[in-house]
This record gives structure tokens, sequence and C-alpha cells, in this order.
């Protein structure tokens, strides 16, 4: 079987390709290498540099190679940076969709798994989420995950490509032998920016609001391991392959940690004082993100192995203090 995977030198999309091949898949990826690293892409995936927004690039791709069904990473993903310019996560996000799914179905290839968010569901009182609550998105990037989704309901209705999208909440952690791991630039998610404190990297954490209504009033967030998730996409591919129907589900832990306690457990980790301030609120932040993810567990038989968040710390720390200057060293 011979997966196309969009965005596979980014963070999860690595993670899943390794993942991929080390279950014998034959893997293709596809990636701008805006964001993206080669060096993070297994060396026994095809590689091909490309923006899945150019329809000739996508299509020279499906002509060369056999593809069984496509796992779509490739977006733009950063809720600050979509409040400050929309139309390029638009552009990113929903035009590369529309183009990937035009190629699909010109190369008759029906199956896709793909990256939507727990973003979709904008600020919601209930927790934990399930999959049917209402959806009303908070800032631009949950917004573009959720005409992703839309989008594909309908392709599958017109055209028959099926497709899993998977809800992610907060995803941390590294290949355990820290080989590869999350390296963005700028960086701007919360365990990395910790542990670049703790190894001296920065000054300061700066806690994003403290007068949410929560526990100790900082955001709380539900952490999975980035290698869980590479398995729930396998999973995920695997219940198209045999035939399975399109449907959506939440990944998280159903476990919410609170910033505070994040910076208290990366503190247990490392060892380190890891200093911190308390900053304005960030636009677009939901005060509370809790899955409930039983449906995945039921459905696609996901279980997460790595569901403690020092599990997640550890692996990100280990990545960390091997390239501490990401994939540039
Ligand atoms: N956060 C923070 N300081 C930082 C980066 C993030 O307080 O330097 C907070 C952010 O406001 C949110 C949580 O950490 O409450 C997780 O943010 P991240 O950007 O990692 O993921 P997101 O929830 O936006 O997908």
């Amino acid at each position: 079987m011979t997966i196309l995977v969009t965005g596979g030198a980014g963070y999860i999309g690595s993670h899943t390709v390794d993942c991929l091949i080390r279950r014998g898949f034959d893997v293709v990826v596809v990636d701008n290498l805006v964001t993206g690293h080669r060096q993070a892409v297994n060396p026994k995936a095809r590689f091909y540099k490309g923006d899945v927004r150019d329809a000739n690039f996508l299509s020279h791709v499906f002509d060369r190679e056999h593809i069984d069904g496509v796992i779509h990473f490739a977006s733009v993903s950063i809720v600050p940076e979509s409040m400050r310019d929309p139309l390029h996560y638009f552009d990113d996000n929903v035009e590369g969709t529309i183009t990937l799914l035009e190629a699909m179905r010109d190369h008759n290839v029906k199956r896709i798994v793909f990256s939507s968010s727990a973003s979709v569901y904008g600020d919601p009182k209930r927790m934990p989420i399930k999959e049917s609550d209402p959806k009303v998105p908070t800032n631009p990037y949950g917004e573009t995950k959720l005409m992703m989704e839309r989008m594909m309901n309908w392709a599958d209705v017109a055209y028959g490509i099926h497709f899993i999208a998977l809800r992610y909440f907060n995803v941390g952690g590294a290949k355990l032998d820290g080989s590869i791991g999350e390296d963005h630039n700028p960086e701007t998610h919360l365990i990395p920016i910790i542990l670049q404190v703790a190894l001296g990297q920065r000054n300061q954490l700066q806690i994003f609001g403290d007068d949410y209504p929560t526990k100790d009033g900082t955001n709380v967030r539900d952490y999975v391991h980035v290698l869980d998730l590479a398995n729930a996409h396998i999973l995920a591919m695997k219940w198209l392959l045999r035939g399975g129907h399109s449907d959506i589900f939440n990944l998280g832990s159903s476990t919410g940690f609170s910033n505070l306690q994040m910076l208290q457990a990366a503190r247990d980790v490392t060892g380190q004082p890891i200093s911190a301030s308390m900053a304005p609120r960030r636009p677009g932040d939901p005060s509370t993100l809790i899955a409930d993810s039983s449906k995945a567990r039921k459905i696609l038989g996901w279980k997460p192995k790595y569901d403690d968040i020092h599990k997640i710390i550890s692996s990100a720390w280990k990545w960390t203090r091997k390239h501490p200057n990401g994939y540039e060293k």
C-alpha cells in the first residue's frame, strides 16, 4: 500500500511517516519545506518538494506514483498568526485542500485522512467536548479546519472520496530516541518554549493570561503524545482501506492541564527552575479545551500509550537536549 503524506516534513507529519514506514507501508511525501524540515523525513520515503496548491505539481506526483490513500497534514497552524493574517490561512489551508481533492478526484484516489483541530469548537462551555458539540471557531485557523471538513463531506457525496477528519487537541513529545521532534521558527507552542527556557535559550516563559475561569486562572489544554497521534492516523487509514465510511474523531487524552500545571510538570522533568511571568491574554485563545475521545477508542480502537504529561514532556526534553538548535544542528 502506498500512502501519500502531504506535510510529511512537518512535526506531526514526520512522526507519522516514520511510523508508517515501520509498519511496512510504502510512503510518498509532499512538502513545500516552508515550515517542514527535509532531515525530519525518514529516508525510506520518496520525497517531492512542492506545494499542494500547485495543481501541476500534484498531478505529476499522482501520475508517477500509484497512491492508495492520502494523509493530509500540509497546512499553516498557528492560532495567533491566523488572527493577524487570516487570508493567508484561507489560501494555504482551504485552497490547498481544494487542489488536493481535485487531484484525488482526477486520479481516482478515494481515501483521505486529514488534520483537523479542536479549534473548530471555539470556546465551548461543556467539557469534555464531543464531536457533535457546536462548532463556532474563535480564530481563522479553526475556521479553515471547519471549512476543510465541510468540503470533504461534499467531496464524499459527489465523488465518493471517503475521509476521516482527526480533531487534534494539543500535541507534544517526540520520537523516543530523540532523533525527530518539534522545530518551529519562530516557536510559539507552550512545551518547546518552556523547554527552551529550561535549556537557557530564553530567559522566561510568558504565561498568556491568568484571569480565565479555570482552576488557577490560566488556560487548560489536553495534551496527546505525537506518537499516539501518528498511530491514530494509521488506524484511520486502515479503517478506510477496509472500506470504512467517512467519519470525524477527537484525539485527546481527556485530561486537562493548566499552563501553570504544565510549567510545574516541566520543572519536575527537567530539574530546572524555569522562570515565568504573567502576560496579557493571547487573542483567539479559548479558555479550556478537553476532549472526549471515546469515539476514536471505540470505533478505531485507538489507545494512547504515552498518556502521561511527564512522558510527553520528557520525550520532548530528550529531543531538545539532543538538538538545541532543532534540525540546523
Ligand atoms: N502559551 C503561553 N505562553 C507561550 C505559549 C503558549 O502561555 O509562550 C499558552 C497559550 O496561551 C495556550 C497554551 O499555552 O493557553 C497552549 O498554547 P499553544 O500555542 O502551545 O497551543 P494552542 O492551544 O494554541 O494550539
